[in-house]
Formats: C-alpha cells, structure tokens, sequence
C-alpha cells in the first residue's frame, strides 16, 4: 500500500434526505484516487417544486472523475436506489453492477421508456464476489421491502467497509433471503473498520414485525371481506404480492392486478422465480366478469398518485375498475413523507363512496423495511466497526442513528451531509474536503439543474401570477399607439371596485411619460421604470406583487 494511500467516503445523495442515493468510495493519493460508486437513486418531489417530478444528484463530480471511475454497482431495485439510471448513465457509460432481479427490472423499466439507454449489465449472483480496482465487493443479502436487497463488504488494503444498503431483520420474510447473520458476524471476526447504514427508522423502538405476521393479517382481512376487496402497496414488494396471492387462494378467490407498474413487477418476480408455486394472476379485462367474492384487486397507487389505479378508482374515473358500497380497499402501505395529503385524498374519495379503507393505523397490514433500534444494535453487535456513519435518512433520522451506535459503545460515529468527504483511513476519521454535490430536477424530458431558477419562477407565478406589458416606441420617444396590458392568474377587480388591468395600465403610462425623454429611447430603462411602476401599483391595490414583463417595441 502506498504510504499516502487512503480509503475515503462521500455521500453525493441521501445523507441529508430519504431518497436519491449515490455513495462514492475512493482508495489512493489524494491525486490518484480510483472509485466507486454505489447506488444511483431517486427522490420524488412535491408541491413545493411545481412542474418537476423527479429529483436526482447532480454527479458533476463523477464526470470530472469519469477516468478514475471502475464501476457503479446497485445495492437493490427502489427507486431510491436505482431510479437515476436510466437518465443519468449515458454521462459515464461506466460499468454496472446488479444481481438478477435488480437488472430484470432494469430491462423492463428500459422496455417501458422509448429511447432509453441500453446498459450493458454485469450480473453477480446473491452472495457474490468481485473486483474493482483496490475494492474487493462482496455481497451480502438483506431482508428487506424488495427481493435481492444488498449490503456491500467492501475490502480495501486500509481497511474493510461494511455499506449496509436497505435491511431489516426479519427472520420469516416470505418472499427471498433472510438477512445473512452468518456472513455478518463473519466480518466482525474478521475485522470491520466502518459500517454505513441505513438510518431510516432509527427512531422507533424495538424490532420490526415480520412479513409473515402481515401476511397473516392481510389473509383474516381477505377471508371475512363480504364483497369485493383491493389491495394496494407499493408494486415492488414482491412478498406481499404473494401475501396476497396466498390469501386470495385460500378463500378461492382470483387475483386481478391493475396498474402498469404492477404488472411490470409481477412478470420479473415470475421471470426471476419469486413466483413459483402462486397462482397465475389476472388481466384486468376479467375484473368486470368475476363475482365480487371470487376477486382481489392488486392495485398501484398506494401513494395516492393522482394517475395510478387507485386514485382513479377513488375518483369513479378508471375505464375497467369500479368498486361500491360494501367493498373493502387494504392500504398495505403508509404514505412517504410527503405524500400524506394525496394518499388522505384518495382514502376520503373511497369512504364518500362507501367503501370500507383498512390501514396501517388499526390492522397490521404493513410493515416497514427498515431496521428499527433493536435490530441497528444487533448489527453492531455483530459486526463490531470501529466506526460508523449513518446515511439514508434527514438529518433527524441520522442523529438519532448516531445516538444508537455511541450507546452501544461505538466511539468513533461520524455524522456527515452531501458532498462532505470522509477519510475512514488512516488515522482518525473525519472530514478532510468537500466535492461538487447538489441535485437535478427531471422536468418533462429534461434534466434541469436546481440552481436554475426555472423552479423558483414558476412558484412565483403560482403565488401571484403575471401582468405583461406591450409598448411601442417611436424614434423620437412617444408612444406610437395604446400600450396593452394583459394579467395572468391576477384578481380583475380590487377591494374598491377598480378594474386592476386598468391600475396596471395606469401606472405603465405614467411611468413612462415621467421619464425625460432621451431615456425612453433606451428599451431597458423604459422596461425596468414600468415594471417597477407596476409592482408598485398592484402592490398597493392587493398586497402582492405579481411578475412583471414588459416587452418594449422600438418603431
Ligand atoms: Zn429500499
Ligand atoms: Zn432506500
């Protein structure tokens, strides 16, 4: 090993937030470091980003380092996980590593989305091992909300990291591997320098409850339901897919799924052998045959997005699916931060119609993926790191996971944000540099930076829209005829009746015709008076001021 050479980590996404996850690892001199990336997530964005639907990192910094990049390797199949890759490989075309499920789904999200990239994928089986560089990679299963969840032992000659990616510990996940206890508490014999982990639900207490327990839940629900019942949960949770399947099985009742992103899960899950032995499930073309105690409804939507199956249903607006008085909806979900209004809307939309909504907050019918206080102390107890640093979380959840590691004995718990780089080794571990760190919006069809101030315009016209201004202006500085006024998502009358299109009008005019007239020839100094002007004067008539663009006409 070089005498210089360290081993360092940098959180480029999800320290700081749930969602867009992308950690880099670098091994070498400071000017020689060779990297790797894990994960390449998205996070989804809300109300408060109008127009955006998709948050990703901005990975400037990998595309500086694009030589010294061996390779991307996917920790599991969310999309806070791998949901950028499709958008953002084309800018590094570096290699990709996933294990069969994750590159099964990647092939047909690919499929689904005309002109996607065609990423060649390195396929490495569950438990398996690799290398990259300086980075020894072996895998190491998880139980978690999705089949194939893994976290990474990555071996360096400074040192071995332990990158725990998405777990739990459920003993009985139904679906897939159990979280490999043996392999973890092979690494803490070994040695194990830092564990990076998920810190999502380091504020509850005690252990998570199985799949199973859910699954048998969800069967009770199923068996008494006197009519029709739906399911919706999040479509990559392949076991409770089967939860359900069983359930309906039970009770001779066939399973319908209605929604795309479903379906698409449900044919990799069948491809990949997740499957065997469940029932076929079918179209959504028979629903309308079946009687309404021989069907169970598997639905999108579990997050009341406005243009999933459910949210239509709710509405009475999905041109195959409807559900009346009696049926029962199971939410086997909860609502992301973020995403309580919508999914609130949707269940007051079923209970308008009469329809019975079951959630979360009186049955056990979910449960998270998450590892809560017990199980983040079992993992330390087996893998001993002398250091730890918690990432996947706000910064509330990664404080109280630091709280957790200090109080079973870990001294050395570094807390650190986006773009901060860490040296795990040698020496004592901290923050040494920062690197380009930020977040890009997909707007439409592009992939827009953050710091553009497209975003920030819109909210602004959502809070108090626009008045344009049209002037023309002769060579001599007059008015060559009427100026025009238009508004935009502005009231038309103000608190004393006055028409506000003619306040704007005013206050354009004579702003104007205040101006010494050598000035009005100049096309800025007259647009920037009038805008000010009218600000001013809507100002004064609303109490907001709405945008204002002024398009000056020399003639
Ligand atoms: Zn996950
Ligand atoms: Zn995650």
């Amino acid at each position: 090993m070089h005498p210089s050479a360290d081993l360092v980590f940098a959180p480029l996404g999800g320290a700081g937030e749930i969602g867009m996850n992308l950690a880099i690892y670098g091994f070498g001199d400071e000017h020689r470091r060779q990297w790797i990336a894990v994960d390449f997530g998205v996070a989804f964005a809300d109300d408060a980003l109008p127009g955006i639907d998709l948050i990703m990192p901005d990975i400037r910094y990998l595309m500086e380092e694009r030589h010294n990049l061996l390779g991307l390797v996917l920790t599991h199949a969310h999309e806070d996980h791998f949901g950028a890759l499709l958008d953002l490989w084309p800018r590094l075309k570096l290699p990709v590593y996933a294990t069969p499920f994750t590159a099964a789904l990647i092939k047909a999200k690919r499929e689904g989305e005309p002109g996607a990239p065609d990423i060649p994928l390195n396929i490495v089986p569950l438990g398996g091992r690799f290398t990259l560089g300086p980075f020894d990679i072996e895998l190491v299963s998880m139980a978690h909300s999705i089949p194939e969840s893994n976290g990474l032992i990555i071996r360096t000659p400074a040192g071995t990291v332990l990158h725990t990616g998405d777990w739990k510990i459920d003993p009985t996940p139904l679906v897939g591997a159990a979280t490999d206890e043996a392999k973890l508490r092979a690494l803490g014999n070994e040695g194990c320098l830092a564990l990076i982990g998920d810190s999502t639900n380091a504020f509850r207490d005690g252990r998570s409850p199985s799949e199973t327990d859910v699954a048998a839940c969800l069967a009770e629900l199923i068996r008494v339901a006197p009519a029709r019942v739906a399911v919706t949960t999040f479509a990559s949770n392949v076991a409770r897919l089967c939860a359900v399947a069983r359930a309906a099985a039970a009770c001779e009742r066939e399973v319908v799924i209605i929604g795309r992103a479903m379906e698409r899960i449900a044919q990799v899950a069948r491809e990949t052998g997740y499957l065997d032995g469940i029932q076929d499930f079918r179209s959504v073309e028979v629903y309308g045959h079946l009687p309404p105690d021989k069907v169970v409804a598997l639905c999108t939507g579990s997050q009341g997005e406005p243009r999933a199956a459910l949210s239509r249903i709710a509405q009475d607006d999905h041109p195959e699916v409807a559900f009346s008085r009696g049926d029962r909806v199971i939410f086997s979900s909860r609502a992301i931060p973020g995403n309580e209004k919508a999914v609130t809307r949707v269940i007051n939309g079923l209970v308008a119609q009469g329809i019975e909504v079951i959630t979360d907050r009186t049955h056990l019918v979910h449960v998270s993926g998450h590892p809560r206080i017990q199980e983040l102390r079992d993992m330390i107890g087996w893998v001993r790191p002398q250091i730890l640093i918690p990432v996947h979380g706000e910064p509330l959840h990664m404080s109280e996971h630091a709280e957790v590691a200090r109080r079973a004995g870990i001294d050395k718990v570094v807390l650190c944000r986006d773009g901060e780089l860490i040296r795990l080794a040698p020496g004592a571990p901290g923050k040494i540099d920062e690197v380009p760190a930020g977040r890009l919006y997909r707007d439409g069809s592009l992939i827009v930076s953050a710091e553009e101030r497209t975003v920030a315009d819109r909210r602004r016209l959502g809070f108090a829209g626009m008045v344009s201004v049209a002037l023309a202006v002769s060579e001599r500085g007059d008015l060559s005829c009427e100026p025009q006024v238009r508004l935009i998502g502005v009231p038309e009358i103000d608190g004393l009746g006055q028409r506000i299109e003619e306040i704007a009008y005013d206050a354009a005019v004579e702003a104007f015709e205040s101006m010494p007239r050598g000035r009005r020839c100049d096309p800025e100094a007259v647009a920037e008076a009038i805008r000010g002007a009218v600000r001013a004067a809507l100002g004064a008539a609303w109490s907001k001021k709405p945008t204002c663009h002024v398009h000056v006409l020399e003639v």
